[in-house]
């Protein structure tokens, strides 16, 4: 193993144990994978995050053989998205409780709040239901995150993507959060939707200040200027 390989290892336990901590893990539930050489690495099927170890996470390759513990039993949409989506390195799956909550009514999340733009448009969409581990659920996984980095599936969680697993992991905490709020917007009744042209507003402004990447990104805030002395 490479220290390359093995720092990566250990930054996907790491993260693991952060869904843990923030609150979006449930159980043995939810899976992380990171593309890497001609494959990706992926954690094991129902292994507790606190137990996790770097060498428990298992190797696969686009053909779906693997080296190591029996891969998660989603490895099938984790491979397929990697594979369809360029733009994107690390997909995280968990059953969030507020985003299952609404996935379980088989909602997808409209634009009642901005921040729904970070996803990649105008609303978080529900996937349709599919027995977990199997082909139909990554076909529908697929078709709801097209234009999108994360989705709803129904009746069982959510799947969210980044190019980094702290990006991954953000959005899942996104996502989550707006499930909440979206949830307890509904107790008072179906909230306003924002219209699609403000959501196109939205997103562009998102996008030329690198909304959400931290305030040492790159072309962060091109609105703001650092003051020159
Ligand atoms: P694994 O433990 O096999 O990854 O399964 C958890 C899960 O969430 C299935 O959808
Ligand atoms: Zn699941």
């Amino acid at each position: 193993m490479t220290d390359d390989e093995a720092s990566l290892r250990a930054a996907m336990v790491a993260t693991c144990r952060k869904m843990n901590e923030t609150g979006i893990n449930q159980g043995t539930a939810g899976n992380l994978s990171l593309r890497h050489g001609d494959g990706f690495l992926i954690t094991p099927s129902s292994l507790p995050y606190d137990v996790m170890q770097p060498e428990d996470l298992v190797r696969m390759y686009w053909d779906g053989s693997y080296e190591g513990r029996r891969p998660s039993s989603e490895w099938r949409f984790h491979r397929d998205i990697l594979r369809a989506r360029g733009d994107v390195n690390v997909v995280l799956h968990c059953h969030s409780a507020y985003a299952t909550s609404v996935a379980c009514h088989h909602r997808s999340i409209p634009a009642f709040h901005y921040m729904v733009g970070v996803m990649g448009g105008n609303s978080l969409r529900c996937a349709r239901y599919a027995t977990f581990g199997t082909q139909a659920l990554s076909d529908a996984a697929i078709e709801a995150l097209e234009d999108r980095m994360a989705c709803l599936l129904g009746q069982h969680g959510q799947i969210s993507l980044g190019t980094t697993l702290d990006g991954a992991l953000w959005m899942a905490v996104e996502v989550e959060t707006l499930a909440r709020m979206y949830v307890q917007a509904l107790a008072l009744g179906e909230p306003p939707i924002l219209p699609d042209d403000e959501m196109e507003r939205v997103i562009a402004q998102m996008q030329r200040m690198s909304y959400g990447l931290g305030p040492e990104e790159e072309g962060a805030n091109d609105i703001a200027r650092p003051r020159s002395v």
